[in-house]
């Protein structure tokens, strides 16, 4: 039985609804606030333990102070069914927060303090990784550890997926071991050093078949509430528009996709097939409010 592997970051998300985000140098009040689970690498673990098949397990990967956060973060994980053998708790080191601003209309800014996730004082734990395995990761954990966990992948025979983000430039060597690559239109612009103004309907499909080029052998770009564009190598672009449903909480969107992704994938369906039950799974997760918190389970899909 498959094991998906998430190497990435855990944060407590801190939430004020406020009726404007403010803009620099202002202060809004606020109409409510809420604390939920998040970090984009165990918004994707939860997703994928929510929607994995049975059989499949999902092992979290990460680092979290010896704090109150972190201890609610590691109990939330447990509670999902994620091994957390794998995370290792940092004394003196605060659990990653991230500050989020989210509108009425469901839009959101978030400023992120990674703390214990920048700090791997033993380096990457031992995976027990085999073919037919699936390593997850996205950038808010240092690029040697992503590299490693790639490499680890790739020695194995199991599969590799990147979400990257939050964007910064890829070593090549990256690119080269990414099986599938899942990035937002904001992403592929800037892996393509393209305005994402260019990124029109016309171009995207170029964009998709230039990103190819760097390596993965399939790319998914997120389109927000217009859906998705997924491409493999040698085979034709699928353009699927989104769900119609009144968002509310946009927040980890992109992370229940990556994850629901992964847990299709991991169950062996085709690239269009498992596009099409992310957008689902994601689609649903923008109605409700949080990250983690919002993500549908298998019987609601
Ligand atoms: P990110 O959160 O990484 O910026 P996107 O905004 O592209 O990612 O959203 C990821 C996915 O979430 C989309 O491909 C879609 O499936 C779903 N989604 C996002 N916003 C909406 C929306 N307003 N209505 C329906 N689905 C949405």
């Amino acid at each position: 039985m498959p094991t998906a592997y998430v190497v990435g970051s855990i944060n407590r998300d801190i939430v004020a609804y406020v009726d404007k985000i403010p803009a620099p140098g202002e202060t809004v009040s606020g109409t409510g606030s809420a604390q939920f689970p998040g970090g984009k690498g165990s918004n994707q673990a939860v997703a994928l333990a929510r929607l994995a098949s049975k059989g499949t397990s999902v092992a979290m990967v990460g680092q979290v102070g010896d704090d109150g956060f972190g201890r609610d973060m590691v109990a939330f994980l447990k509670g999902e069914r994620i091994d957390v053998s794998r995370v290792g708790v940092l004394a003196g080191v605060a659990t990653g927060i991230a500050l989020i601003n989210v509108d009425p209309n469901g839009e959101n800014t978030v400023a992120v303090a990674p703390g214990a996730n920048h700090s791997w004082p033993k380096g990457l734990p031992t995976l027990e990784l085999k073919a037919g395995d699936l390593v997850v990761c996205q950038l808010e954990v240092p690029m040697e550890i992503t590299l490693g966990a790639f490499a680890a992948a790739k020695t194995a025979g199991a599969s590799t997926l990147l979400n990257p983000s939050p964007f910064t430039p890829l070593p090549e060597a990256l690119l080269k071991t990414t099986d599938i690559l899942v990035v937002n239109e904001l992403e592929a612009a800037a892996l393509l050093h393209m305005r994402v103004s260019d990124l029109d309907d016309r171009r995207i499909v170029p964009a998709a078949r230039k990103i190819l080029e760097l390596g993965p052998r399939a790319v998914v770009v997120t389109l927000g509430a217009s859906g998705l564009l997924a491409l493999e190598t040698g085979g034709r672009a699928l353009r699927l528009p989104a769900p119609a449903v009144k968002a509310i909480d946009t927040t980890g969107a992109g992370d229940c996709f990556v994850g629901a992704l992964s847990a299709a994938l991991l169950a062996d369906e085709t690239l269009s097939e498992a596009t099409a039950y992310a957008n689902r799974a994601a689609a649903i997760s923008v109605t409700r409010k949080g990250a983690a918190a919002s993500y549908p389970r298998a019987v609601e899909l």
